[in-house]
């Protein structure tokens, strides 16, 4: 090849890294200023630029614009400053970016499947220039973040949710395909846009929805066989549950909004067990919020206190209760509950308001899954520090607007005395002489790692089993100099490592229940899990 086309090529460009054997080799002589850089110093460059952009959307379109000129500099700096730049190519920036989407994005990046695909899916696959793909992230686009139905537009969460695959869980890029699937739009804006990027049409649903969906799964597994991961990404909530019923039985999916937050959540609990004592089933929870954040939480706890305990998952169910819009779910609400609830229907009288369903069910942990912020009033918080010694309180509504608390409202109302975690991240506070650091619920924790354990064991099936166990991987990593900040997460700074833990977990689980197609099993699979991992250093070309 020569030169012109290497340096156009984002997979193998290094831009002034090229070294001086190499501009001689590769024909690269002239088509580059005199300098030399090392990765470092491109790294540090862009750093700098990036830090005077002020506005996060150019943050985004400049990591963007890197990505698609030179992706391994793209990776080491989002790898080197994964606290920074999280924000920038993640939540909050990313969901800007989608709204924006139709003007900004230069290169379409990832597959666009369409109605118009319709009967030719495989033919679309076939398309895509990587022939062996690992993880899919798909989403149709309905409930983008919190910011709803942004149909065609939706394309920046998997684009941006694969970039984490590779960043934190070392899986490479080339294996990563993000899709977008594309059935038309509810959202008027969109609709009356000139320039809106998709199908101009409201949602197909029904048998038209199913029948697109069931050709997109059949051509996956056509084309990339029974071993590429699909992660289902912001589907709305009763397409998000039926596909994961439908098809974990029959495929390798994975749902991040339902299950990748409940394994973070459990694993935030099992930590905070060694602040607030006693086991999982000692314990009494309380959810505002029985959509899939909520229901999902509440039915990996119950699964993981039957793990721990032998008992029942119905007798374990009894200790966990969910409010939704309606109020306290109860049994006299049975026959008009989504199927997804109705497990949480126990046996008491209607409660309609929160703090009141605090003062009756009396748990010992609060969450917040409900998109509604501010809910959390000082009556309850003050009704949860009265009941607890320490109460935990997880306010996990996203954006940071919508939190169920804040951190400083949840430490001020216990008077000091509560364990808090959230969705979006808050400063930490002072209180009474003592900085409290308040821990964030980040699906990030898990969802690099999980995908890194299935993919390296081959596994076939994604089982409960291996959530758990990725959950309880995440707790081990909190040591005790965190718990004395009142964190009940690792610092995500290390998350490299966290995920290479929780990769080499998921993959023992999967090995054990006998999901595993990577034989033998490697003996030491933490070790194992780090050499699979993507390096972003650059190669050099002889
Ligand atoms: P969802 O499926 O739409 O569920 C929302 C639930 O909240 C529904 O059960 C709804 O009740 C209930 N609800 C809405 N308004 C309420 C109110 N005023 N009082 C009581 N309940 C109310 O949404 P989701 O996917 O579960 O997400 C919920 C929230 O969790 C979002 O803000 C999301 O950002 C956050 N989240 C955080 C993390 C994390 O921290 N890692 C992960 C995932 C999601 P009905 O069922 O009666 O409509
Ligand atoms: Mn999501």
């Amino acid at each position: 090849a020569s030169g012109y086309t290497l340096m156009r090529d984002p997979r193998h460009n290094k831009g002034v890294a090229f070294t001086e054997r190499e501009r001689d080799a590769h024909y690269l002589r002239g088509l580059l200023p005199p300098i030399v850089l090392s990765q470092e110093l491109q790294e540090k460059r862009i750093m700098h630029m990036l830090r005077q952009y002020k506005v996060p959307l150019q943050r985004y379109m400049a990591m963007m614009d890197l990505q698609e000129r030179n992706e391994r500099l793209f990776y080491k700096l989002l790898i080197d400053n994964v606290e920074e730049l999280l924000p920038v190519v993640y939540t909050p920036t990313v969901g800007e970016a989608c709204q924006k989407y139709g003007s900004i994005f230069r290169r379409p990046q990832g597959l666009y499947i369409s109605l118009k695909e319709k009967g030719k899916i495989l033919e679309v696959l076939k398309n895509w220039p990587e022939r062996s793909v690992q993880v899919i992230v798909v989403t149709d686009g309905e409930r983008i973040l919190g910011l709803g139905d942004l149909g065609c537009q939706g394309m920046g969460i998997p684009v941006g949710k694969l970039s984490l695959y590779t960043a934190l869980g070392g899986v490479r890029p080339s294996a990563c395909l993000p899709i977008t699937i594309d059935v038309g739009t509810n959202n008027e804006k969109l609709l009356n846009d000139e320039f809106y990027i998709g199908l101009r049409q409201r949602r197909a649903t029904g048998q038209e929805y199913a029948e697109l969906l069931h050709e997109f799964m059949s051509a996956v597994k056509q084309n990339y066989g029974e071993k590429v991961l699909i992660q289902f990404e912001d589907f709305a909530n009763h397409n998000a549950f039926e596909l994961l019923a439908r098809y974990s039985s029959s495929h390798l999916v994975f749902n991040d909004d339902i299950q990748g937050t409940a394994s973070v959540v459990l694993a935030g609990l099992l930590a905070a067990l060694k602040l607030l004592g006693g086991t999982l089933a000692d314990h009494r929870f309380l959810f505002l919020g029985a959509g899939e954040a909520g229901t999902g939480i509440a039915e990996l706890i119950a699964l993981e206190m039957s793990k721990q305990t032998g008992n029942p998952i119905e007798e374990n169910r009894k200790k966990i209760w969910l409010v939704d819009s309606k109020g306290l779910i109860v049994d006299s609400r049975k026959h008009s509950l989504q199927h997804f609830k109705k497990p949480w229907a126990h046996e008491h009288e209607p409660v309609s308001k929160l703090v009141d369903a605090v003062k009756a069910i009396k748990p010992t942990v609060l969450i917040g899954t409900s998109g509604v912020g501010k809910q959390f009033t000082r009556e309850v918080v003050e009704a949860m520090a009265s009941i607890n010694e320490k109460p935990l309180i997880m306010a996990l509504s996203n954006p940071t607007s919508q939190a169920e608390c804040t951190a400083e409202e949840a430490y001020t109302w216990s008077e000091g005395r509560a364990i808090f975690a959230s969705g979006s991240p808050f400063d930490p506070f002072e209180y009474d002489g003592k900085v409290f650091v308040p821990s964030q619920a980040n699906n990030a924790y898990i969802f690099p790692g999980f995908g890194l354990g299935v993919i390296m064991s081959g596994a076939i099936r994604v089982h409960d089993d291996m959530l758990l166990a990725a959950s309880e991987a995440l707790a081990a990593q909190v040591t005790g100099e965190h718990f004395k900040k009142g964190l009940i997460y690792p610092p995500f700074s290390d998350i490299r490592k966290i995920s290479a833990n929780i990769a080499a977990k998921v993959a023992a689980k999967a090995y054990e229940l006998g999901l595993a197609s990577h034989l033998p099993q490697p003996e030491d699979l933490v070790k194992y899990a780090e050499n699979c991992m993507y390096s972003p250093v650059y190669r050099t070309y002889r």
